[in-house]
């Protein structure tokens, strides 16, 4: 029946069945909105409760219109969006919305804001397995299944679909004025509180989920049908003539989830990166001990280091741009990204990729998920094969290797580690991290980082094998909370983010031949050490680093700027192969 259907004189509800009691739709909307108001925003009134340490009669006041504000703006909500047709898969929805909301910002301390929510949106169902809990099925029930079957199966009477409309609207424009009325009456501490706290805003439920949801969808929509705009169009790579003919190999590691608080050459009571610290000791290795990520997940960090743009340019930016992938790629080199994680977030749709988390190995993937070494299983055999495809082209200029991890991966991070090297117990075995005790979770954790230093010193000896010039550059793509302030995980929007989830691992390795090939004095490099670095310089000194010169270039972001002046030697250029990755023109000029 459509909504217009009945006839629009009938302004009385038809007959309704005698005996049960039978709810007036209007009546049905306000029980929804208390109950949403109530229980399924308990980590909202929590939080709220907390921020006093003495709840006097003003906190108290303060509360109570925070809480009429709220129910007013559910009434609204819930009387807009549920209409009779829909009326009880919309409620079921809404309890769902609420109930997951509430189990992950009560189990991880995690607030939904729209990166979050994109989190959410992009996690895979593996994922979503390591998520699952006893305590998640506890609040499925409680707060889903039961007060859902008991919403779906209350009689409801039956009323003609415009006046319903037109009460239903009515009831939510009167909600509307009770809420600015508040609002206005208490606006003084309203705001104080809002401006101090600022993830309250992202804790009400399921506002927050919508807000998120229609702030993804009007960001997909601003890009979609944006053209891809390229960059680096002029890119090409400048090289000392003497050592034009061995193309460089170079490896970049996209780390994941790992934080320098628990990095052992950040400084970490523990030793999580013992044989890093050889490299480090042995002067082959620079550890840069101020990194701060670009954002705080996955999504947002991984395209944000890969773009020119930097992270406050890169949030506002409506156009979709290429990166620095592109650049290498135009520059004439080959580029091949390895993926041992959930994918890598649009960074590698134009170059070569391959995921190799599903792969099939009896040691290195024991539990049907493999280990980061499976990347460096593969990679021979993938590099031959990419290099053995552009024989036909022209000579490459170099060759870009990227390597993304599993890392730390949360919450499972016992996952993350091979039996046999695992050196710190117990470890925590649950996804539930409030289960384990809080030295069983950094147990599990430091083990998973330790496993990260071993697999980038297998990397590295590697790459010693090779005959060319190597090199190796680390960073993780966020940081991560392990339970300070009440946090676990990470994700927590930027500006409000502790450091934890911020402030991450950096490292450098290169070659003798590498060295010698860029002609860069170590201590150009070593100066930067403990100089604040961020995911903005990535894309500018991976350029550097592979000697590619494009106008797009920011030099103050690139920490090797230092590094490239005073180099004497007579440059050899090599022309860039075009952006399809067909060789266009090919020739080598001398300067003097
Ligand atoms: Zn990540």
């Amino acid at each position: 029946m459509s909504l217009f259907s009945a006839s629009v004189l009938a302004d009385a509800p038809v007959a309704a069945p005698k005996g049960d009691r039978v709810w007036h739709p209007l009546t049905l909307v306000m029980v929804l909105a208390l109950w949403l108001t109530t229980l399924g925003n308990v980590p909202l009134w929590r939080a709220l409760w907390a921020l006093n340490d003495h709840h006097d009669l003003r906190s108290m006041l303060g509360l109570a219109a925070f809480g009429v504000i709220v129910l007013a703006a559910m009434a609204v909500l819930v009387s807009v969006l549920v209409w009779p047709r829909w009326r009880k898969p919309m409620g079921v929805v809404l309890l769902m919305v609420a109930a997951a909301n509430s189990y992950f910002m009560v189990t991880y301390g995690v607030v939904m804001d729209p990166s979050m929510m994109v989190n959410t949106l992009q996690t895979d169902l593996r994922e979503v397995r390591d998520l699952l809990s006893w305590s998640m099925l506890i609040v499925l029930v409680w707060g889903v299944v039961l007060p859902g079957v008991w919403w779906w199966r209350q009689p409801v009477q039956k009323w003609p679909a415009l006046p319903l409309m037109l009460r239903q609207l009515g009831f939510a424009a009167l909600a509307l004025v009770l809420m600015w009325v508040v609002i206005w009456a208490s606006f003084q501490d309203l705001a104080s509180t809002m401006r101090n706290h600022k993830s309250l805003r992202y804790m009400v439920n399921p506002f927050n989920t919508v807000y998120a949801g229609t702030r993804i969808v009007a960001g997909q929509a601003a890009q979609t049908g944006q053209p891809l705009q390229p960059i680096g169009e002029d890119a090409l790579v400048v090289r000392s003539a003497s050592a034009a003919s061995a193309a460089p190999l170079i490896v970049l590691v996209v780390g994941e989830t790992v934080r320098a608080a628990n990095f052992g050459l950040a400084g970490y009571a523990r030793d999580t990166t013992p044989q890093l610290r050889q490299l480090h000791d042995a002067g082959e290795l620079s550890y840069f001990s101020q990194v701060r990520s670009c954002g705080t997940n996955t999504q947002v960090s991984v395209p944000c280091m890969f773009s020119h743009l930097g992270r406050e340019a890169y949030g506002q930016s409506k156009q979709p741009f290429e990166n620095l992938l592109d650049v290498l790629q135009r520059a004439g080199m080959r580029v091949l990204w390895l993926d041992n994680q959930s994918g890598c977030k649009g960074v590698c749709d134009r170059v070569a990729h391959a995921n190799t988390r599903e792969l099939k190995d009896p040691v290195l993937c024991p539990q049907g998920e493999c280990f980061d070494e499976i990347m460096l299983h593969v990679l021979p055999e993938r590099l031959a094969e990419l290099e053995r495809g552009s024989l036909s082209g022209p000579p490459a200029a170099g060759t870009v290797v990227v390597l993304h991890q599993m890392g730390n991966h949360g919450p499972a991070y016992f996952k993350r580690t091979p039996d046999n090297m695992k050196p710190y117990q117990p470890e925590c075995r649950s996804q539930v991290l409030q289960d384990c005790p809080a030295q069983d979770i950094v147990n599990a954790y430091d083990n998973a980082v330790r496993y990260t230093d071993h697999f980038l010193a297998q990397t590295v000896r590697w790459l010693k094998t090779q005959k060319r010039p190597t090199a190796l550059l680390y960073v993780s793509d966020h940081g991560e909370s392990l339970g300070e302030k009440g946090l676990y995980l990470h994700g927590m929007p930027y500006m409000m983010a502790p450091t934890e989830q911020t402030h991450v691992p950096m490292a450098l390795w290169l070659s003798k031949p590498m060295q010698a090939q860029l002609g860069w004095d170590a201590k150009c490099w070593q100066n930067k050490a403990t100089d604040p670095i961020t995911h903005d310089h990535y894309f500018h000194s991976v350029l550097s680093l592979a000697r590619v010169k494009t106008r797009w270039q920011q030099p103050e972001r690139d920490v090797f700027s230092a590094c490239a002046t005073g180099s004497p030697q007579a440059e050899a250029i090599s022309v860039p192969t075009n952006a399809t990755g067909h060789s266009a023109k090919h020739h080598h000029t001398r300067a003097g």
